[in-house]
Order: structure tokens, then C-alpha cells, then sequence
């Protein structure tokens, strides 16, 4: 796999060795030189609503083609840009890449359903994101409905009121709003009542047990059971086999992401398997 042959040779990157300064400090002029170049590219995840028996969603996951190193995961960039600042200027540049992407989508008339973006906590301080995103759906002629933000827990776990006005100003923008890999930050629950939340996205490390662990199996169903009863919808993601789906179809999961369906892909391939046609036409997807 391309993956893993990706994560052996750039070891390079990884968390423990950004704790050397030199490294560091290399890698971030690295990043700022890439952001410059293009280097960066957004790769497209299929969310497929299982009642519906159709794509639903997509995620956009940024990768980064590094002229010496070949293609460079997230895991390996994101946690030192979110360390070094730069992950707001990166973000940016990934919001227009994305709605840069659904645009030409449009133009072709191809129909492209929801793009989620991941938001990182530091790109949520201060109204500077409220400003870029009312820009980009503006230039790109996109309606805010087809925008869908990933946060994480430990953004929202805080509720203090600023977190709160913002995700308040996104939702009546009609921005579709959900919290990534629900169920492993440190907090409490308390939050979900406070916040104008769409969707709790069951993070992959409980799926991945499903569907013969007991412990998993309870708790994605408890998840299922406290979105909806709260009136949010439920995504699993790191869906990689059908016995996993048909049990999350069974708990009453909305959405599934994850290989079984596809794993994300450069947008060609995407819109080549996925849009092809408008959405009314479209034979269900075979699962
Ligand atoms: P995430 O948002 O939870 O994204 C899901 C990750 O799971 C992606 O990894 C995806 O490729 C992977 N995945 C999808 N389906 C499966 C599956 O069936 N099995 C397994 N084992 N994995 C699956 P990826 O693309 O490496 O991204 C890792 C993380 O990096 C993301 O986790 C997200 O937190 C972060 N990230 C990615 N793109 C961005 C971005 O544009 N901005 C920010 N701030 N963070 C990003
Ligand atoms: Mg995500
Ligand atoms: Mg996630
Ligand atoms: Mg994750």
C-alpha cells in the first residue's frame, strides 16, 4: 500500500522526531515553501447515506505532494502546523481549494452532494474564519448549504460563549455542522446541548471492532441513540467491511464512510465514480 509505504519512508515526519528544533523548524520553511508551490492537494471521501442507498456527503482530506518526499500524509504535517500557527493559513488555502473544486463540479453540472472540511481548533479563534468562508462561497458562487465543517471535542468542550457565537453564526449561515471522531476527547457531554451541532461522527476506533466486540457494538449504538435523540444525524467512519455496515444499519446509523465504500480519492477518480450523473438519474450505488 501506498500508505504505508509513505508513513516507512518519511519517518522523517513523524510526531517524535518534530521534537528536534532543527527538524522542526526545517519542516515548517518546508511547509510554507509547499503552501507557496501548490504542494498542496485535496483528496474526496464518499458518505454514503444508508437509508437513502445513496452518496450523501464528502469529505475532502489534504494531502501533500512533496516534490522529494512523494506524497505526504496529514498525520505527518498537520499536528506541527497546528503547533506552529500555520495550520490558519493552510486552512484557509484548503477552504479555497475545496470550494475552488465543488465550483467546477457545478460548472460541469455534475450535482456534487456536501463537502466537509476539517477545522482545526486554532483556525476557530477570533471571527477570521467566519470572514474567509463568507468570501470563498461568495467568489465561488457555492451555497452555504453545501458546506459542512468537521470540529473536534476538544474545541467544544470548553463552551465558553465565543466558541458557542461562532458555531451559532455558521449554522444560520445554513453551514452543516459536525463533531469529527466523537467519543475520544476529553469532554464531557455537556456541550451538545449548547451547540448548534448537525452530526456526531462515531470516530473509526470504535468501529473498528464491530461487529464482534460487545464493548464497541455498545457503544456506537449508544452514540446512534443519543444523536437522534438529541435531533442530530450519525456518521460511522472507518467503515471497511459489510458486516460492520450491516450492523451499523441495524443500530440505525445514517452514514457511513470509510474503504468499504472508498477510500478518499484525487478528484478525478471521485467525480469519474461518483458524479457522473445527476443525482435523480444515478443507479444506487452498488455497496
Ligand atoms: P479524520 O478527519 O478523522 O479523517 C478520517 C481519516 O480516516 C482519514 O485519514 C481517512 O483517510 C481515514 N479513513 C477513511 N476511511 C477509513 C477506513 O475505512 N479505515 C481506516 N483505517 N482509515 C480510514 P487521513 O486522510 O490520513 O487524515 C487523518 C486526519 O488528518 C483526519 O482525520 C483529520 O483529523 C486530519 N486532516 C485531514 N485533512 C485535514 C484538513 O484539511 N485540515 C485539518 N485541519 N485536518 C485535516
Ligand atoms: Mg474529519
Ligand atoms: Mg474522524
Ligand atoms: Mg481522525
Amino acid at each position: 500500500r501506498a500508505k504505508n509505504q509513505g508513513r516507512n519512508r518519511y519517518a522523517f515526519y513523524t510526531r517524535d522526531l518534530t521534537a528536534n528544533a532543527h527538524q522542526r523548524m526545517e519542516m515548517e520553511n518546508d511547509m510554507r515553501r509547499g503552501l507557496e508551490r501548490g504542494e498542496f492537494t485535496l483528496y474526496y471521501q464518499p458518505k454514503f447515506d444508508l437509508h437513502a442507498q445513496q452518496l450523501n456527503g464528502m469529505e475532502a482530506l489534504v494531502r501533500w505532494q512533496h516534490p522529494q518526499r512523494g506524497m505526504v500524509e496529514p498525520d505527518q504535517f498537520i499536528p506541527l502546523a497546528e503547533e506552529t500557527g500555520l495550520i490558519v493559513e493552510l486552512g484557509k488555502h484548503i477552504l479555497e481549494l475545496a470550494c475552488l473544486q465543488l465550483a467546477e463540479w457545478r460548472t460541469q453540472h455534475l450535482a456534487p452532494p456536501r463537502m466537509a472540511i476539517n477545522v482545526s481548533g486554532m483556525q476557530l479563534i477570533g471571527n477570521k474564519l467566519v470572514s474567509d468562508i463568507r468570501r470563498a462561497l461568495e467568489t465561488h458562487d457555492i451555497p452555504a448549504s453545501l458546506l459542512e465543517l468537521e470540529i473536534t471535542e476538544d474545541f467544544v468542550m470548553n463552551q465558553n460563549r465565543e466558541a458557542i457565537h461562532l458555531l451559532d453564526i455558521f449554522s444560520k449561515m445554513g453551514i452543516h455542522l459536525s463533531i469529527d471522531d466523537f467519543g475520544t476527547g476529553y469532554s464531557s457531554l455537556a456541550y451538545l446541548k449548547e451547540m448548534p451541532l448537525d452530526t456526531l461522527k462515531i470516530d473509526r476506533s470504535f468501529v473498528s471492532g464491530l461487529p464482534e466486540n460487545h464493548h464497541d457494538a455498545a457503544i456506537s449504538q449508544t452514540i446512534i441513540v443519543l444523536a437522534h435523540n438529541l435531533g442530530m444525524s450519525v456518521v460511522a467512519e472507518g467503515v471497511e467491511n459489510a458486516a460492520q455496515q450491516a450492523l451499523l444499519t441495524e443500530q440505525g446509523c445514517d452514514t457511513v464512510q470509510g474503504y468499504h465504500i472508498s477510500p478518499p480519492l484525487p478528484a478525478e477518480e471521485f467525480s469519474q465514480r461518483f458524479l457522473q450523473r445527476a443525482p435523480s438519474q444515478r443507479p444506487s450505488q452498488p455497496v
